[in-house]
């Protein structure tokens, strides 16, 4: 343990409470000061050039850091203002939202079995005519939690008799969470040691991975439904390129600053091999009256990633203005709230293409 001599300065004296900010005169001095024996440890926040040397990363954001904290203080600093606060919390939120959004599908069964109990009761003459109103009703409509949903849906189902698998929909919902949790508690704990710091930044980026393999899973197994030799092709190509990506992405080497843009090629590449199932799927899809509010989704989605992807890569707006965006605005928080407007994007489109199947399996004419 390298201990150097700390300084405590009496910043002010607010009230009964004396403010004491702690900072250390090394550049590498480990943070285990004590201002005073009866007052808790409080780590100090350290500048950029007084960073050990794998925790440099953006030259732009000048103050604000934790460097070589114990494991419980880095844990703690969820409620802590520091420059990583706001990196954290967009992705615990986004997190949080995907598994509300999870549990809401799960319970979803439940919700058809009861509402089928409850139909039987009454005709199927006069059901049929109901459904298709009902079903009208909500055709343009998107919500992204209403489980009310199931009722034109379960009675739909009785007529085409085919019931459309959920996991490709869990899988999709499963990566996003994976990747949201893994990233917010890399921003949390990448402060703690330069091992645990190497091991989390290399996990983020496997949860970047997983989340564009699994968002893929969805729509190609919906789309091409009818089509299972289409479906085996894309899912199999999808999963094949995101396996070398993570392969890739777990060597040391490449999960350095050094490889910010390697990096950013390899997930658009990932992104953009997506296109060639969206076009074939615009060709096989173009009847279905769910397209246009489908595309605009993925089109929204599809911004969303490019844009925050250009943020990671330029570090806009902090090079514009070094120092300023330290706690709050800068390019990896906007890339962060980009991400999961882009994820709930796709979660739309993706309630999109599971409605239509189930109302109407594989039926081509609409
Ligand atoms: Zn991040």
């Amino acid at each position: 343990m390298n201990y150097t001599k700390t300084k405590c300065v009496v910043k002010r004296k607010a009230k009964d409470t004396d403010e004491t900010l702690c900072f250390s005169q090394s550049r590498m001095s480990h943070p285990h000061t004590h201002c005073h024996p009866n007052r808790p440890k409080r780590y100090p926040l350290l500048s950029f050039w007084e960073l050990p040397d794998y925790m440099k990363d953006n030259e732009y954001i000048l103050r604000y850091y934790r460097a070589n904290w114990p494991f419980k203080q880095a844990l703690f600093s969820l409620f802590r203002w520091h420059n990583e606060t706001i990196n954290v919390w967009t992705h615990l939120i986004g997190f949080l939202l995907f598994l509300g959004l999870t549990l809401a599908n799960l319970m979803k069964p439940r919700v058809v079995d009861l509402v089928e109990h409850f139909t039987r009761s009454f005709s199927l003459s006069s059901e049929k005519n109901v459904s298709h109103s009902i079903k009208d009703l909500f055709m343009g409509t998107t919500l992204l939690f209403d489980l009310n949903h199931q009722t034109p849906l379960t009675i739909e189902l009785e007529s085409t008799a085919l019931v459309i698998a959920r996991w490709p929909f869990f899988v999709f919902l499963g990566g996003s969470m994976f990747c949201l949790f893994s990233s917010s508690m890399c921003h949390l704990l990448c402060c703690h040691s330069r091992d645990l710091n190497l091991f989390l930044w290399r996990l983020d980026y496997v949860g970047i991975a997983v989340m564009i393999i699994t968002s893929f899973f969805p729509q190609i197994y919906y789309v091409f439904l009818c089509e299972p030799h289409w479906q085996i092709l894309y899912l199999g190509g999808i999963t094949a390129m995101g396996l070398f990506t993570i392969a890739t992405m777990l060597s040391p080497t490449l999960s350095t600053s050094k490889y910010r843009a390697f990096r950013a090629m390899l997930f658009c590449s990932m992104g953009l091999f997506g296109i060639v199932p969206a076009i074939h799927a615009c060709f096989v899809n173009w009847s279905n009256p769910r397209r246009n509010i489908t595309l605009a989704y993925e089109s929204g989605m599809a911004l969303s990633y490019l844009t925050g992807t250009l943020f990671y890569v330029t570090r806009i707006p902090e090079r514009w203005k070094p120092g300023w965006f330290d706690l709050a605005g800068h390019s990896h928080q906007i890339f962060h709230a980009l991400v999961v407007a882009g994820a709930l994007a796709h979660y739309a489109a993706t309630l999109q293409m599971l409605e239509w199947r189930d109302s109407y399996g594989c039926d081509t004419l609409q």
